[in-house]
């Protein structure tokens, strides 16, 4: 599966991660606009945490043609994510994707 005809997995998680990966603090490199403060630790991509996760940073249209708008910036646990592994499998099952 061609990651930029999916984009599941970035419709699907709640995107969170140290805060300090925030393009606010030193060293990080994460846009604090495209996030939402969860905790006094925790940040998440804005959007990722509702009902309907769907990352602010994603463009495009899920299954058919997406793009990270940020992707050299993208939060270390975008990086996690593996094509084909449990979490891949979940997310690309839950939007119907093959
Ligand atoms: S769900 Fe899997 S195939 Fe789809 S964008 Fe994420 S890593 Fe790529
Ligand atoms: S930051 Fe980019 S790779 Fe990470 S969930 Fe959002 S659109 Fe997907």
């Amino acid at each position: 599966m061609d990651c930029q005809r999916c984009g599941a997995c970035c419709a699907h998680y709640r995107v969170s991660f140290y805060w300090a990966e925030g393009n606010d603090a030193p060293g990080g490199h994460v846009p604090v606009e495209l996030t939402e403060r969860l905790t006094p630790h925790l940040r998440c991509m804005r959007g990722t945490s509702s009902d309907s996760p769907h990352c602010a940073a994603l463009r495009g249209e899920v299954g058919v043609s997406v793009g990270c708008t940020i992707y050299t910036q993208r939060p270390s646990t975008c990086h996690d994510v593996q094509v084909g592994d449990a979490q891949c499998l979940k997310a690309r099952a839950h939007h119907g994707i093959t």
